[in-house]
């Protein structure tokens, strides 16, 4: 059976993307129960300054606690060297930071071009690998912008490229903009994989336009081992109201246990994490298909194949 990881990001991707900030107790009962519930990677936050993202601001406690659950591959994202320094002090496995393809986006949100990122991630990977700590680089709007529109898929390969000179050990890439088609998907993974080779592993896919799905299936026919998703699809979209942010954890899982992948989560208790979040987060809206419909009758006979 092949092994595929469902990485949960809710926690940071959705969280930092809704204004109501979910109360610690809250946090740390979600995350416990999805480590619980099989899921063996976890995105608990952000080390943002706290200013600029309250949302974010007890990731380093979380850090802490995650790191008690046994099994669990502890993850957060840094925005830069200073947010790296933070995240080894707290104890992470492994930080990832985003690394925007387009330069207008990298300039509009954490005012640095392409050469200044480059230099960011030198450093930061330098700390990581001080700390023993493992060294991602999400290359985000890889698939199109809402500043520049299309993305050239050599630039993305060039600019992977790049960082991984800068000392990066492994890649996702990353539909921020949810503007990724399953074709587009096939070709840049294999563009990026001719500059980077294997150490591209990862999609990190946005619903919005409720594409999520069909473009993982395509990343998976091309190799994909990791897949970022968040439970309920939170987060949703600031620009398209009813689209659900990231990839739904619940409807990934259940289209990769019924192909007879090998997830290690048991969806029915995944499933019922949602109460945490309906608990935490009145009248946030959850997304997904399956925790209506509920798995088919034969379920489990798929999965066991
Ligand atoms: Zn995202």
């Amino acid at each position: 059976m092949t092994r595929i990881l469902v990485s949960e990001v809710g926690p940071r991707d959705g969280l930092q993307s809704i204004s109501t900030v979910m109360p610690l107790a809250a946090k740390k009962a979600w995350i416990a129960a999805e480590a619980a519930a099989g899921v063996r990677e976890i995105e608990v936050g952000s080390f943002v300054p706290p200013s600029l993202l309250p949302q974010m601001a007890d990731t380093p406690e979380l850090v802490r606690f995650a790191r008690t659950l046994p099994g669990l591959n502890v993850v957060a994202l840094v925005p830069n060297a200073k947010g790296a320094a933070r995240a080894v002090e707290a104890g992470v496995h492994g930080m990832s930071i985003p690394f925007s393809m387009s330069e207008t986006h990298s300039i509009r949100n954490v005012r640095k071009d392409h050469p200044a990122m480059l230099a960011e991630i030198r450093a930061a990977a330098a700390i990581a690998r001080e700390g023993g700590v493992h060294f991602a680089v999400g290359l985000s709007t890889a698939f199109g912008c809402t500043l520049e529109g299309a993305v050239s898929p050599d630039a993305v390969a060039r600019l992977a490229e790049a960082a991984a000179e800068a000392g990066a050990l492994e890649f996702s890439l990353s539909d921020t903009t949810g503007y990724a088609d399953p074709a587009q998907v096939r070709r840049l993974i294999r563009k990026v994989r001719s500059a980077v080779g294997d150490m591209l592993t990862t999609l990190h896919l946005h619903n919005t336009r409720g594409l999520g799905l069909a473009n993982a299936l395509a990343g998976l026919d091309e190799g994909i081992t990791t897949l970022d998703a968040s439970l309920g699809g939170l987060g949703g979209c600031p620009y398209a109201p009813g689209a659900s942010g990231n990839l739904v954890t619940e409807d990934l899982v259940l289209m990769l246990n019924s192909m007879g992948l090998d997830t290690g989560i048991d969806l029915e208790k995944l499933i019922e994490v949602r109460t945490i979040l309906k608990d935490a987060l009145p009248g946030e809206p959850l997304y997904g298909f399956t925790p209506d419909a509920g798995p088919m009758l034969d379920y489990h006979e798929r999965i066991a194949q």
